[in-house]
């Protein structure tokens, strides 16, 4: 957290707390080796990054694209991968990060978006590439 905003967001989650059930808890468990395993990436959609970024780059969007087609197995995943990343605005898209590292600072799961970015562009042009 790198605000007072971010502290309130984040202390309003609690409001209505209540602790796992040991079933629960190991179904989180679960799920977040599957998604591990499936070299998915670890970003929460807080959208910290976005008050920072001056290339207004839709991080969040892009990472939360990517990773549903890692963890999809549905025959049209590719197609919705690309289809989904060509519908976001053009500017806002991964190949337009300019690698400043700004994000990076307020990234609480500490990813190094930059890096993440180029990957999954880099999937990206090779999803299409197959699919010619
Ligand atoms: S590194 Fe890229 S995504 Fe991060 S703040 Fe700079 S332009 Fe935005
Ligand atoms: S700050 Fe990190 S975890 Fe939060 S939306 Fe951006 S990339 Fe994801």
């Amino acid at each position: 957290m790198s605000n007072l905003a971010q502290v309130k967001e984040n202390i309003d989650t609690f409001v209505n707390y209540r602790e796992f059930t040991k079933d629960e808890e190991k179904t989180a468990h679960n799920i977040a080796q599957i998604i591990q395993s499936q070299g998915a990436i670890s970003c929460t959609a807080c959208k910290y990054c976005l008050e920072v970024c001056p290339r207004g780059i839709n991080i969040p969007a892009i990472f939360g694209l990517y990773n549903m087609y890692k963890g999809s197995s549905a025959k049209n995943a590719s197609f919705m991968f690309v289809y989904n990343y060509n519908a976001l605005e053009e500017s806002t898209r991964a190949d337009k990060c300019i690698k400043c590292g700004l994000c990076n600072k307020n990234c609480p799961q500490g990813l190094d978006i930059p890096k993440l970015l180029a990957e999954v562009e880099k999937t990206v042009k090779e999803v299409e590439k197959k699919m010619s």
